[in-house]
């Protein structure tokens, strides 16, 4: 178990996770520095459960990097 939420993180791709103080949203990062953001907690766990942590090739910021490091090689 990783980052602020303490996920077991299976994406390949995942950087790290927080919550911002400002405004209580959490805040999602991956490598290449895309960023998501979630209203709250209930919107974050859904996503990154679903896919971060379980399905990451259905996430379409996982599917374009995987693009990516195919069209590098
Ligand atoms: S599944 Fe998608 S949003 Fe989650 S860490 Fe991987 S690339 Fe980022």
């Amino acid at each position: 178990m990783s980052g602020f939420a303490h996920k077991y993180w299976t994406c390949p791709f995942y950087a790290r996770d927080e919550l911002r103080r400002s405004d209580g949203k959490r805040v999602l990062k991956c490598e290449g520095g895309t960023r998501l953001m979630f209203y709250d907690k209930i919107c974050f766990d859904r996503y990154a459960d679903n896919y971060c942590c379980r399905n990451w090739k259905a996430c379409s910021m996982a599917r374009n990097l995987l693009l990516y490091y195919d069209e590098k090689d």
